[in-house]
This record gives C-alpha cells, sequence and structure tokens, in this order.
C-alpha cells in the first residue's frame, strides 16, 4: 500500500514531563509561602503525574467509570462501587504522598502550600480522586470536634496504605471519609434537611443513633465513614457515620443509584437511603452547621486548588500545542493574536496559583495560633473559592480552542478538561452561597475584612492602578449597605481581583503584574481572552508559563 500522504504539522502529546518542574509560576509560590523544604517532594510527584503511564490512568479512569454493584452474585445486598484499576492507582498514588493527610502529620509553615502543590499535580493526571482525597484530609478538624471519636478514627484517616476494598475499618490499614449533606429538597439550605437521627441510650455529643433518611449526592460512597447531618429534637447535628457497625455487620447504607454526570467520571457520586443506619454524633447536638463548616471550609480551599490547577493544565497544554504546530508560515505561538490570547491565559493562571498558593499559607499560620490569618483565611477562602472556580470554565474553553479541531476530540484530553469546571463553583457551596458567606464574613467579622484590605495594601503605592481599583472597591462595600446582596457578586469579585493583583504587583513578574493591573484592574480589557492591551509584554508572560521540555 502507497501512503496517501505523510503527517506532519502536528503535536505531540505533553507527557513523560515534570509537571512541577514545567511550572515556574507554581514553584515560585512553593518556596514564597513556606513551602520549599517539600520542593523535592512535590517534584518527585510532579514526575510521577507526568508520566505517560499515569496520565493514561487518568484516562482511563474516566474512560471507564465505575459502576454500581448492588447486589452479589447471590442476591445478598453490597451496596459496593466496581472500580477501573487505574482509579486505585490513582487513589494509591494520593494516599502515598500523603496529599490526604501531610499537614496533620507535619504541622509546620508550608504544609498546607507543599500540600497545594501536590495536590495540583494529582489533578494534573485526575481531578475526580481529588474529591475523597479532599474529604479524608478535610474531615480531621471536624473530628476533632468529638475527641473520642477522634481518638478512634483519626489515625485511620491519617494512615498512608491506602485500601479500596469495603471492610471493617479496624482490618483496613487505611481509611477514606466522605460527606454527605445535601438531600433532594435543599443542598445549599441545609436547613431544610428531612432526615432523622434517634438515640439509641441516651443521646448527646459522642453517643450512638440510628439515622433514616436519603441523601441527594454522596460523591465516593465506597469511603469508609461520612460525616452525615441530620435532625435531632434539637435541630440539625452532625454525625460520623461508618459503612460497618462495630459488630462488623454492614451498616444501613444503601446506594440507589449512581449520578450521570457533565464530568468528574471517575468519582461515584451517588445517591444513598440511610436505614436505621449506626452512627455516633460529632460536637453539640443541634449546632450541626457548626461542626462540618469546619470540614467544609478545607473542602472549599481544595475547590479553589483544584480550579487553579485546571487552568495551568489548560494553559501548559494550549502553550505545548501551540509552540509545535504551524500556521499561515509561523508556529502558532509566534502570531501575535494568538500571543495575545496565550499571555491573557498564563496570567490568569498566574493569579490563581499566586493567591491560593498563599491562601493555603493562611491555614498553617493559623493552625499556628495565628489570629490574623485565621481572620484572613475566613474571608479569602470563599472570595478565592468564588472567583478562580467562576473563571475556570471559560479559561478552559478559550485553552481548548487554541487547539482548534483537536481540541474538541476527546483524545486531546481537552474536553475531560472543560467538562470538570464547571464543578468547582457548584460543589461546596456555589457561585452565589460563597458570596453570600463572603458578606457574612464581612458583617460578623468585620476584622476580617480589615485584614484582607491590610494584605492588599501591603502593595500600595507600588501600581496606581491596584490603588484605585482598591479604593473604589472599598467606596463600593460602604455605600448603600442595604443593596450589598444583590451586588454580592460584583463585590467579591472586586475583592478577588484586588487580591491577586497586590499578590502579583508584590512578588509576580514584573510583566505578568503590569498586564493583570491594566486589564484587570484599569479595565483595558475585552469580553473575552486574548483583548490585553497592544503594549503587553507577551514574551516574558508566555515564556513563564511555557512548558520547557
Ligand atoms: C458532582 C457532585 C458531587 C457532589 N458531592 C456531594 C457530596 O459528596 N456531599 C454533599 O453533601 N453534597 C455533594 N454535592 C452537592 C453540592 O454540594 C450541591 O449541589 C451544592 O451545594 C448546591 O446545592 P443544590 O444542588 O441543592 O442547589 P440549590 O441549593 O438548589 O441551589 C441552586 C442555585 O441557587 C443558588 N442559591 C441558593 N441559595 C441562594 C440564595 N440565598 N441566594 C441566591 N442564590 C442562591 C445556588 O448558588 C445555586 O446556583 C455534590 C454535587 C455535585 C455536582
Amino acid at each position: 500500500m502507497t501512503a496517501t500522504h505523510d503527517v506532519f504539522n502536528q503535536s505531540t502529546p505533553l507527557e513523560d514531563v515534570n509537571l512541577f518542574e514545567i511550572d515556574l509560576p507554581l514553584k515560585e509560590a512553593l518556596r514564597r509561602e513556606g513551602g520549599g523544604w517539600a520542593a523535592e517532594r512535590v517534584s518527585e510527584l510532579g514526575e510521577i503525574c507526568g508520566s505517560a503511564e499515569v496520565l493514561r490512568q487518568g484516562a482511563d479512569a474516566n474512560n471507564f467509570p465505575p459502576k454500581l454493584k448492588s447486589h452479589d452474585r447471590f442476591g445478598h445486598r453490597i451496596d459496593e462501587v466496581e472500580f477501573h484499576p487505574a482509579y486505585h492507582e490513582l487513589m494509591h498514588l494520593g494516599f502515598t504522598h500523603g496529599i490526604h493527610a501531610l499537614p496533620w502529620r507535619e504541622p509546620q509553615i508550608g504544609a498546607n502550600v507543599a500540600r497545594a502543590a501536590m495536590f495540583t499535580q494529582l489533578t494534573h493526571a485526575e481531578a475526580g480522586v481529588g474529591c475523597p482525597i479532599s474529604m479524608t484530609f478535610s474531615v480531621i478538624p471536624a473530628l476533632r470536634h468529638q475527641p473520642e471519636v477522634a481518638a478512634e478514627w483519626e489515625q485511620r484517616f491519617l494512615a498512608l496504605d491506602y485500601d479500596g476494598e469495603l471492610r471493617s475499618p479496624e482490618t483496613k490499614p487505611a481509611c477514606v471519609a466522605g460527606m454527605a449533606m445535601t438531600e433532594k429538597q435543599g443542598g445549599s439550605d441545609v436547613r431544610a434537611n428531612t432526615t432523622r437521627a434517634t438515640p439509641l441510650n441516651g443521646g448527646g455529643p459522642g453517643a450512638e443513633y440510628e439515622i433514616t433518611g436519603h441523601k441527594w449526592f454522596c460523591s465516593a460512597p465506597m469511603c469508609d465513614a461520612f460525616l452525615v447531618l441530620a435532625q435531632t429534637g434539637s435541630g440539625l447535628s452532625c454525625f460520623l457515620m461508618p459503612r460497618f457497625t462495630p459488630d462488623g455487620e454492614r451498616n444501613g447504607f444503601h446506594i440507589q443509584r449512581l449520578k450521570d454526570k457533565l464530568g468528574n467520571r471517575s468519582n461515584a457520586s451517588s445517591e444513598v437511603e440511610f436505614r436505621s443506619a449506626w452512627a455516633r454524633m460529632v460536637g453539640e447536638e443541634g449546632r450541626g452547621v457548626r461542626t462540618i463548616i469546619e470540614m467544609v471550609g478545607h473542602t472549599r480551599l481544595d475547590c479553589a486548588i483544584g480550579a487553579g490547577a485546571g487552568m495551568r493544565s489548560g494553559v501548559a497544554q494550549a502553550l505545548h500545542h501551540t509552540s509545535s504546530r504551524s500556521a499561515f508560515g509561523k508556529r502558532l505561538v509566534e502570531q501575535p493574536l494568538m500571543r495575545n490570547v496565550l499571555a491573557d491565559l498564563s496570567i490568569e493562571s498566574e493569579a490563581a496559583t499566586a493567591s491560593v498558593m498563599r491562601l493555603a499559607r493562611s491555614y498553617d499560620e493559623s493552625a499556628a495560633g495565628d489570629e490574623r490569618a485565621e481572620l484572613f483565611k475566613r474571608i479569602a477562602t470563599p472570595v478565592l473559592k468564588y472567583w478562580i472556580s467562576k473563571r475556570a470554565p471559560s479559561h478552559a474553553v478559550e485553552a481548548l480552542e487554541c487547539f482548534g479541531g483537536n481540541g474538541y476530540a476527546e483524545e486531546s484530553g481537552m474536553p475531560r478538561l472543560f467538562r470538570e469546571s464547571p464543578l468547582m463553583s457548584i460543589w461546596e457551596g456555589s457561585g452565589n452561597v460563597q458570596c453570600l458567606d463572603a458578606l457574612r464574613a464581612m458583617v460578623k467579622s468585620p476584622a476580617s475584612t480589615e485584614v484582607l484590605f491590610e494584605e492588599i495594601d501591603e502593595a500600595r503605592g507600588s501600581d496606581p492602578r491596584l490603588d484605585d481599583f482598591t479604593d473604589g472597591l472599598k467606596e463600593s462595600m460602604t455605600t448603600s449597605p442595604e443593596t450589598l446582596e444583590v451586588r454580592a457578586r460584583r463585590v467579591v469579585e472586586g475583592m478577588a481581583l484586588a487580591l491577586q493583583g497586590s499578590q502579583l504587583v508584590r512578588h509576580g513578574d514584573p510583566a505578568v503584574a503590569d498586564a493583570f493591573c491594566a486589564s484587570r484592574l484599569a479595565g483595558d480589557w475585552g469580553g473575552a481572552f486574548g483583548t490585553l492591551p497592544a503594549g503587553t509584554d507577551f514574551e516574558t508572560i508566555i515564556t513563564r508559563s511555557a512548558p520547557q521540555v
């Protein structure tokens, strides 16, 4: 057979690269925010996650999604989920590197920063495993509300030897934690929960209960135990519900079906029913939201990290592709208008990286007793979760378009990135809920807003565009407070942009900071990516983000 044509001018896969070592903004941020001591560990994971083998596992975990096994072959109800082996490999990878546990196992400044960088590496390979890994990480502070329950479970959740089998927790080297709050009639408004908990012997914090009801979303039902919200006579309370009862029997935890979702397909998001399921109360009776919010705060941090990781994946892929492909006599990366798109995507990704790593540091500082850091993280978590997640889908679309038609084909991996991108904004509190939470922080803890602006004002005097933007924002927050709720998205977006601008002006590359201030703060920007002003230093911005392979 004679070949009909030669194949040329096509790109190559971005694989067998160290994903951390080719990510200059992340490397800088890791050191700047106190995680430099973990650079080798992050680099080791970046090497593994960038290998063709692990990237293939990520694709396989998506292409062969989990299946519900409600019964065994003899008709016994088992309520298990069967995953492709690639899913377990990725979970094992995340656990071995302690992404679910690092700041609790090795509490020190930079631990959350290092973990954020590691979470980013794993997300590049596959985002779906990030959900149970994040929940296992995040359950610890909520669990500590009930010391005797924490004493029994904490070490199981912090252990590194992931075991994907559903067995009694005493027989497992490590356990995975989940969370079940959302019900059919109310997710954001959990006060509408109807699931009921009945005490088995007296009740109260730490006591045993039987829970009956349902949850409309329960990601990762193969977790070993879940924090669950249910009503008692005193109101909504928090419980730890294991898959097995203390006598080794399967608990009354039944998986109704798995969700057929837009993305995040490797993750077995399910609908569940509890039939007199055994559980123990965690924290004060009737104060369940206050207890579980400790977990939710950390998973919100992970949403911001995950959304930023998606942006980095998109921009790295787009820069790699456009460096290899030519059109109209030049490599795409050399075409002036494409340079504008690539630089704009790079700036957005850099801003997400810088701000989210700063946020991660505040978790370390607050754990070490720094009250200002506690205030900062209180408001900066919803602010950055809102804004970075909100930017992710349009960023993913534009990165995809850099591939032209190839980006629309599944095998490029870009559709998977795109499908993943809206999720970070929805779960753990959707966009509006984040904005309202930031407003709540402003009202109930005005000191948190002060600390946020003190942080922003660390850059005062360095760039008049940032100063003017910040002044305008402050004014808008104090003018007509009765309209704040309806303006909440504008205000929270403003806080996010001012914080990102301040980080870039203080610590970032001058070309990136200049373009960020010109476009995002001073308004010299269009309605789409690729509309930076003509005088932008495209070369520097692109070179910084380019995956140098
Ligand atoms: C893939 C996936 C996995 C999930 N996994 C879990 C899980 O493991 N455990 C769990 O408990 N939940 C889980 N969830 C549920 C998720 O947290 C909720 O879907 C989310 O919090 C929104 O709640 P809802 O779906 O009930 O929407 P609703 O509460 O009905 O909200 C609908 C819309 O209204 C907006 N809204 C709500 N209140 C207000 C208000 N006061 N003002 C203005 N706008 C408002 C929201 O922002 C949203 O845009 C998961 C969701 C997804 C998609």
